[in-house]
């Protein structure tokens, strides 16, 4: 194996390899916050990594497909080396689970996006033991009370924090109600805390990151309330939020474009066809007229814009 006996006291090596959205993204981030406490360093060269970590993506056609042939790429490069600890994080990793270490026995331990807070546990338990695990609850409060202990260390100009995971929705082509588990908004004061920690430490544009954004809520706070908060914080210049469903396009929402200073004049909203029968089999929850009435309202807010 890999990784060697005591990784607090040599220089362990992680590379990750991200695919698919900016929540990945921001959860790759977290996660090498995270193993930092247990030795590891980012590189950007795999040929040299200790530990292979892929944050995989579930969206795009053939997405196990891609992780094994990948996978098979990794065995290649190693065939002459030390074999690297190799994990699964991400979508495919909750979609798969056991199945994939079943599948492909160079995959040592694959875990789900609500566990990542148990990753440093079990790189260690995978050392002590050597027995391969996987790690797929829904663990949603857990992970971010753990997360919310390790500072996140982005220090990027535009920096992205999940503010909300989950979906309550189920449109029937989409994976992640089954994938990121049940709609879930992280505490207030704690987003506020980790904004604040961005601004000082050099960001200067907040993404503020969902599966479905603006269905953000945490005891009677919206999206809306949570902006307002954000825009107070001195040194941060932009503020924007992705992705958002019409069906919690409030009017409290839209109607902060009118006043707010930072958010910027952006809305992604997906519309996914111009058809109301394609949208009802999508069970996508809106009507075309419902995202007009919705784009007009947003329309007049720019437009009356001081
Ligand atoms: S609302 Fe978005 S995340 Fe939820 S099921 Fe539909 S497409 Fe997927």
């Amino acid at each position: 194996m890999g990784l060697r006996k005591n990784p607090n006291n040599m220089n362990q090596k992680i590379f990750i390899k991200t695919f698919g959205c900016q929540m990945n993204e921001y959860d790759s981030n977290r996660i090498y916050d995270t193993v930092k406490k247990i030795g590891f360093n980012k590189t950007e060269n795999y040929r040299e990594a200790n530990c292979y970590l892929l944050n995989t993506c579930h969206i795009r056609d053939k997405a196990k497909e891609k992780v094994y042939h990948e996978i098979g790429r990794v065995k290649k490069i190693f065939r002459s080396k030390e074999k690297p600890l190799v994990i699964i994080t991400g979508c495919v990793a909750q979609a798969e689970n056991q199945e994939m270490i079943n599948r492909e026995p160079y995959i040592d331990l694959v875990i789900g996006p609500q566990s990542y807070h148990k990753i440093n546990d079990m790189i260690l338990n995978y050392k002590e033991k050597n027995k391969k695990i996987e790690e797929t609850e829904f663990d949603t409060i857990a992970k971010f009370d753990y997360l919310r202990t390790i500072k996140n260390r982005s220090g990027k100009v535009s920096s992205y924090i999940t503010i909300q995971e989950g979906c309550d929705k189920f449109c029937h082509f989409c994976v992640v109600p089954y994938t990121r588990g049940p709609e879930y908004s992280r505490p207030f004061s704690e987003i506020l805390e980790e904004v604040k920690s961005l601004v000082n430490s050099g960001t200067k544009e907040i993404v503020l990151l969902g599966q479905n954004v603006n269905a953000y809520e945490f005891e009677g706070y919206k999206l809306s309330n949570l902006i307002l908060e954000i825009e107070k914080i001195n040194g941060l210049e932009r503020v924007r939020y992705t992705t958002s469903h019409p069906k919690d396009m409030t009017e409290d929402l839209i109607d902060i474009y009118k006043h707010s200073k930072k958010l910027m004049p952006l809305v992604h909203l997906p519309v996914q066809t111009g058809s109301d029968k394609i949208l009802n089999l999508m069970n996508r929850k809106h009507s075309i007229k419902t995202y007009l009435e919705i784009f007009n309202k947003l329309k007049k807010k720019f437009l009356l814009k001081d």
